[in-house]
C-alpha cells in the first residue's frame, strides 16, 4: 500500500468555495493544538498519523506518515467492520520514549543524583498487548508495571522481565497479595508494597515473618495540595486514599517495634489525574519532599520518591489551566519535578531518591483512536414552502406566513417571537382537534423556514441577543455514528469529558453543516455535544454533508487511557474490534494484531443468556410453526440460519459488504 497518492480535484459545489485548503482544516479542527506531531492533515485532505521513523538518532529528518482512511480501508478488507479502535504502537512506544528521555534530559540539566523510574498504571489500560507493547518496549528504560489489584499484580509479574524494572503494588492487599509480592521479591524482583491504610502492615509483617522474606514498603501519604481540575478530591484531607500524619506515624512506630524500619524505602504521593496545573505539582513535590526528608529523620532508609500520576494530556490543545487543558509541556513538568526534588532535598541535605512517577493518561492516551461510520443524518432543513396559502387556510396559518415573508436584519427578533406564539396556537388547535395533521405539519414547516432564515441573519451579526443564543444549536443536524458512547467512551457521559473528534476524509473541502452526534444506543444521553475547538468548547461540530459514494468516517481521538474497560454493555453493544498497527519506515503499515469485537451471543452471555438454548427454544416456535402449516420447513431452515448469523455477528450496526 502506497502513501502516495494523487490528490483529489476539488469540484466546487455552491456550499463549497474553492478556497478551502487543508489548512483550513488544520485550524477548524485545532490538530496542530492537540495531535502534538502525531496528528496531521495530508494534501488529499486525509488525516494521517507521524511517527518517528525507525532511525531514531535522526528523529527530525525521519518520519513517517500514512492515512488513517487508508488503514480503515485495510480494516474492511479484512473483514473488520467498524466501529474499531485503531492503535498505533509506534505512538505507544515513542510516548514511553519522549517521558524517559525528558526526565533524563532534566536529571542532566538539573545535576540531579538519582535516577528516573517510571511505571505504568496498568488500570489506565489493561489490555494484554498494550501491557506487552510497554513492557517489551520500556525494557530499554527499565520502565515498570503499577498495580492497584490482585489481577494487575498477576499481570505484572507475567510481564515484566527486566529485573532493574519496578512494580509498586497500590490498592488494599490481603494475604494473597502480599504472598505473591513477596515471592516476587525472592525472584529478585523490585516489588514495593505501598500501604494506604495502616491496617494493611499487621498483614504485610505477619506474611513476611511466614515466608521469610524482607518485603520492600512504602507509605502514601494524603497531600493537603488541592488540585484544580476534576480529580481534586484526590488529593488534601478529603481524600479517601493514603494515610493520615498520625497514621504515618503509627506505622512508623509498629515499623521500629517491628526492626523493620529498614523496610520502609518508599514515599508515594499522587495528586490526582489530569492535573492542569503547573504550580499544584511543584506544591505537591515540594510537600512529598518535606514528608520525605522526615521519614528519614524518623530512621527510614528510604531512596525511592514517587510522585504518582497526574501528568495531563491537552485535550483541548489550549495549553491553558482548564480542566480538559495543560498549562505545560512534558519537558517542564519534568524540569519541575527534579528541580524542586534537588531544592528541597538539599535544603534538607538529605540524598537525591530515585524518581518514580506513574503516568498512565499521557502514556497511553495518543495512541489510540475509535472510528466510526455514519449511518444517517438528521437534518431541521424546512421543505420547500408553497407559494402562498389556500384561502381556506386557517388564519393562524396564514399569520404565520406572513412572518416567513416579512423577516429581515432588523425585525428578525419579533419575527421569532411571533413564529413561535402562532405555531404553538397551531399546536393548540390541533389538540383541541379544530386543525389536521397537514395544517400542523405545514405550520411546523414555515417555523422552521423562519427559523432557518434567523439563523442565517444572526451568522452576519454581531450581539446576538441572549433569548437566540442557542437557535443555531436547536437547529443544527444529528449524525448518527454507528458506536455506543457507553461502550467505548464511558467518561463523556460520567465525567463530561471532551476528545478531539473530526473526520478523517475529505478534509480539502469546506464542511458546511454543523452537527452533533448521536450513537446507536437510543439513550438521550448517548450522544456527543460538547466539541473542542480553538475557541473553545462548542456544542456542535463542523461536518461534511454526506454522499452517496462513500462512507463517512469519523475519529474520536486520545482516547487510549481508561476508556476501554470503563465501557459498559448498554443496550447490549459489546467490545468493538481492535486493530493494532505498527507504521514502518518506509510508509507501510503493518497489521500487528487483530481483535474481533464480541459477537451478540457472546455479550448475551455476559447477562447469563445460554446462546445454545435460545436456538433451541427458537427452533421449537419454528417447529410449531411447520406443524400448524404456517411456514414451510424450507422457511423454518432460512429462519434459523438468520437467527444462527445473528448470534454469531457483530453487535454493531452491519453494512451489506459491496
Ligand atoms: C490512576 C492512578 C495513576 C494514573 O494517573 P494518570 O493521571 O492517568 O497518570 C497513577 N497512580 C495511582 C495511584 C492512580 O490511582
Amino acid at each position: 500500500m502506497s502513501k502516495l497518492k494523487t490528490s483529489t480535484v476539488n469540484t466546487s459545489t455552491p456550499d463549497q468555495p474553492a478556497s478551502w485548503s487543508v489548512s483550513d482544516s488544520e485550524k477548524l479542527y485545532g490538530v496542530k493544538d492537540w495531535g502534538t506531531g502525531y496528528f496531521n492533515i495530508c494534501d488529499n485532505g486525509e488525516l494521517e498519523v507521524t511517527v518517528q521513523g525507525p532511525d531514531a538518532q535522526n528523529a527530525n529528518t525521519s518520519k513517517t506518515a500514512v492515512s488513517v482512511l487508508d488503514i480503515v480501508k485495510g480494516m474492511r478488507e479484512r473483514g473488520m467492520e467498524m466501529p474499531a479502535i485503531l492503535r498505533i504502537e509506534n505512538v505507544l512506544d515513542q510516548r514511553i520514549k519522549e517521558l524517559n528521555e525528558a526526565f533524563h534530559n532534566a536529571i542532566e540539566s538539573c545535576d540531579y543524583q538519582g535516577v528516573y523510574r517510571g511505571v505504568f498504571p496498568i488500570k489506565v489500560n489493561q489490555q494484554c498487548h498494550v501491557i506487552e507493547e510497554i513492557a517489551d518496549f520500556g525494557r530499554r528504560f527499565h520502565h515498570g508495571l503499577e498495580a492497584g489489584s490482585k489481577a494487575e499484580l498477576i499481570i505484572a509479574l507475567s510481564q515484566l522481565r527486566d529485573h532493574n524494572s519496578l512494580i509498586i503494588c497500590n490498592g488494599y492487599k490481603d494475604a494473597e497479595f502480599v504472598d505473591l509480592g513477596l515471592y516476587a521479591r525472592e525472584l529478585g524482583i523490585a516489588c514495593f508494597f505501598v500501604l494506604e491504610t495502616p491496617a494493611e502492615l499487621p498483614i504485610i509483617l505477619e506474611r513476611s515473618r511466614a515466608l521469610n522474606i524482607k518485603p520492600l514498603i512504602g507509605v502514601r501519604i494524603k497531600s493537603s495540595v488541592i488540585v484544580d481540575g476534576h480529580w481534586n478530591e484526590d488529593s488534601g484531607d478529603r481524600s479517601i486514599f493514603g494515610l493520615s500524619t498520625t497514621a504515618l506515624l503509627d506505622v512508623v512506630e509498629q515499623l521500629k517495634q517491628a526492626d523493620m524500619i529498614d523496610s520502609l524505602q518508599l514515599l508515594h504521593c499522587h495528586l490526582g489525574s489530569q492535573i492542569p496545573n503547573i504550580r499544584n505539582i511543584r506544591s505537591g513535590v515540594q510537600e512529598a519532599c518535606r514528608f520525605y526528608g522526615e521519614l528519614i529523620g524518623e530512621g527510614a532508609p528510604m531512596g525511592y520518591l514517587d510522585l504518582g500520576g497526574g501528568l495531563a494530556v491537552d485535550y483541548e490543545g489550549a495549553k491553558t489551566n482548564s480542566t480538559h487543558s495543560m498549562n505545560y509541556r512534558l519537558d517542564e513538568y519534568c524540569v519541575n519535578i527534579v528541580e524542586t526534588i534537588a531544592e528541597s532535598l538539599d535544603a534538607q541535605q538529605v540524598p537525591h531518591p530515585c524518581i518514580i512517577t506513574e503516568s498512565g493518561r499521557s502514556t497511553v492516551a495518543y495512541s489510540s483512536m475509535l472510528l466510526f461510520n455514519v449511518l444517517d443524518v438528521r437534518n431541521h432543513d424546512p421543505q420547500p414552502l408553497p407559494p402562498a396559502l389556500k384561502e381556506g387556510d386557517h388564519e393562524t396559518l396564514h399569520n404565520l406566513f406572513a412572518v416567513n415573508s416579512v423577516v429581515n436584519e432588523r425585525n428578525f427578533q419579533e419575527c421569532y417571537n411571533d413564529a413561535l406564539y402562532y405555531r404553538d396556537e397551531i399546536r393548540e388547535l390541533f389538540r383541541r382537534g379544530q386543525v389536521g395533521l397537514r395544517d400542523r405539519a405545514l405550520a411546523d414547516n414555515i417555523t422552521l423556514a423562519v427559523l432557518d432564515k434567523i439563523a442565517k441573519i444572526l451568522k452576519t451579526i454581531e450581539r446576538i441577543p441572549p433569548e437566540l443564543e442557542n437557535l443555531s444549536e436547536l437547529l443544527c443536524d444529528i449524525y448518527y455514528g454507528n458506536f455506543s458512547l457507553f461502550q467505548s467512551l464511558p467518561d463523556i457521559w460520567a465525567i463530561e469529558q471532551v476528545f478531539p473528534v473530526m473526520p478523517i476524509q475529505r478534509l480539502n473541502e469546506q464542511p458546511t453543516r454543523e452537527a452533533i452526534i448521536a450513537d446507536i444506543t437510543c439513550d438521550c444521553d448517548g450522544k456527543i455535544d460538547r466539541f473542542i475547538s480553538p475557541q473553545g468548547i462548542r456544542k456542535t461540530l463542523p461536518l461534511h454533508k454526506l454522499n452517496d459514494s462513500e462512507e463517512y468516517y469519523i475519529g474520536v481521538f486520545l482516547v487510549g487511557a481508561y476508556q476501554e474497560t470503563l465501557g459498559d454493555l448498554h443496550n447490549l453493544f459489546g467490545d468493538t474490534n481492535v486493530v493494532s498497527v505498527k507504521i514502518n519506515g518506509d510508509g507501510d503499515f503493518d497489521f500487528i494484531r487483530e481483535f474481533q469485537g464480541d459477537s451478540i451471543a457472546d455479550v448475551l452471555s455476559y447477562v447469563e443468556y445460554e446462546p445454545k438454548q435460545m436456538l433451541e427454544q427458537f427452533r421449537r416456535s419454528a417447529e410449531q410453526a411447520v406443524r400448524d402449516k404456517r411456514i414451510s420447513a424450507s422457511q423454518r431452515q432460512r429462519m434459523l440460519q438468520a437467527f444462527k448469523d445473528s448470534l454469531q455477528g457483530y453487535t454493531y450496526f452491519e453494512r451489506e459488504q459491496h
